[in-house]
């Protein structure tokens, strides 16, 4: 027989909705200088499942705000610990239900590099035992593009709410950096195929980096300890070269730094720094390599230059026994 008998249904009901009932009870009865997790577990426990490309709330359930971004929108976030952000508009894959690809600029993904993003923030939680805050465009470039302003990066209402989205949650970390630490420096990640073996440095020829510049001076862009100069000396090619100040300062020619440097860096109103970093196809193809290498590099940076917060590392970090 494969229905089960009434009583049986009501057994099962009843064991089903035990659980459920012993928790009510217990917030009925529970302390009220107890803390609200249980509560919040419960209600938890009720909510849907995250749908592709909801935000990844960063701090504990009884948080309410613990997301950057709308919970409906097609950006990854996290919240951090550091005032480290790191950016990638180009990476994402998802296309929008009845939105029409772009018909103007350019719609070229810029492959891997929201992967290669969320593995550079694992490396550097590892590396320096507390977050970075990511804000990560799974939406596709064929519909908006977050690092051109919104009337050049999209065509139809919902991808401008996309666009929106993105730069909601930028403009919030950057807003919580500054709030928490005084300074931010923001890492804007893309990929390249015109010199596929070099990464290409783009801070609108210092522009973008001014407050770092003005308080630690050029090594804090090009010295060892700089993101840049940790790169080359892990035997990557840099464009410009980074070790040589007559070369490295104020040689950006080509992906010298687009729409997201721009409005958050340097003299824009929001006071941080911020790099955008263009990694050759041929780097990004040893993904893992790569995010190890540039982690380490923010991390260098980071502990010299006063981006490290009080956090010291407390497990070694992910990656340390890959071979690859
Ligand atoms: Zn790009």
């Amino acid at each position: 027989m494969n229905n089960p008998s009434g009583t049986a249904k009501a057994t099962q009901y009843a064991w089903l909705c035990a659980p459920v009932l012993c928790l009510l009870a217990a917030e009925l009865v529970r302390s009220p200088a107890e803390p609200d997790y249980r509560l919040a577990a419960f209600v938890a426990t009720l909510q849907p499942p995250a749908a592709i490309g909801a935000t990844i709330p960063a701090a504990p359930l009884k948080s309410v705000r613990a997301e950057l971004a709308s919970s409906a929108s097609l950006v990854t976030t996290q919240r951090g610990t550091l005032p480290i952000i790191l950016t990638a508009p180009h990476g994402g894959v998802v296309r929008m239900m009845n939105v029409p690809d772009r018909t103007r600029g350019v719609t070229v993904l810029d492959d891997r590099t929201a992967e290669l993003t969320l593995l550079i923030a694992q490396r550097l939680t590892g590396k320096l035992g507390a977050k970075p805050y990511f804000v990560v465009a799974q939406f596709s470039r064929k519909h908006a593009d977050a690092n051109r302003n919104v009337a050049e990066g999209t065509e139809h209402p919902h991808a401008a709410r996309e666009h929106a989205a993105f730069h909601d949650a930028v403009a919030q970390a950057v807003s919580e950096c500054k709030a928490k630490f005084g300074r931010a420096i923001l890492i804007d990640i893309h990929g390249q195929s015109r010199v596929t073996g070099s990464i290409v440095r783009g801070t609108r020829n210092t522009r973008t980096v001014s407050q770092l510049l003005a308080r630690s001076g050029q090594q804090a862009l090009i010295g060892p300890d700089s993101v840049c100069g940790r790169l080359q000396s892990a035997g990557y090619d840099m464009l410009p070269k980074s070790d040589d100040p007559e070369q490295a300062i104020g040689r950006e020619t080509f992906f010298d730094g687009g729409y997201i440097v721009a409005t958050y860096g340097g003299d824009a109103a929001t006071q941080i720094d911020a790099i955008q970093l263009e990694f050759g196809r041929m780097r990004i193809d040893n993904t893992m390599k790569l995010a190890r290498d540039v982690g380490d590099a923010i991390a260098a940076f980071a502990r010299t230059h006063g981006y490290a917060g009080d956090a010291t590392p407390a497990l070694p970090a992910a990656g340390d026994a890959a071979s690859d």
